[in-house]
């Protein structure tokens, strides 16, 4: 593309010919690489700051529409959901670890 200038990549230094304006990191396979890990990790920092909100809002809402039936579940089932969520935020840190490792 006319018009761009040569820049150098933000990963490895090298200078290259950007196709378009926004582009920071040149085609060598380890800066694509790189580029590709910057855009998951925004990903996942994305999704930690929607997740909870999203989760909470959910749960209200439906809680709003069953109010007795949450109560009465509750009252029945002691413990279940504290567990279930430790359990819940156990396996999401593996996941994490083990993404963290395969990119490694
Ligand atoms: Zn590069």
């Amino acid at each position: 593309m006319k018009g761009l200038k040569a820049r150098k990549c933000k990963h490895c230094g090298e200078q290259f010919k950007p196709t378009n304006g926004r582009q920071i990191y040149c085609k060598a396979k380890k800066c694509s690489r790189e580029r590709k890990y910057k855009y998951w990790l925004a990903y996942i920092q994305e999704w930690k700051k929607r997740r909870p909100t999203y989760y909470v809002d959910y749960l209200r809402k439906w809680r709003a529409r069953n109010p007795s039936y949450w109560k009465e579940w509750r009252r029945k089932n002691p413990g279940w959901f504290k567990a279930w969520y430790r359990k819940r935020r156990l396996r999401a840190l593996q996941d994490r670890q083990a993404q963290l490792m395969a990119k490694a």
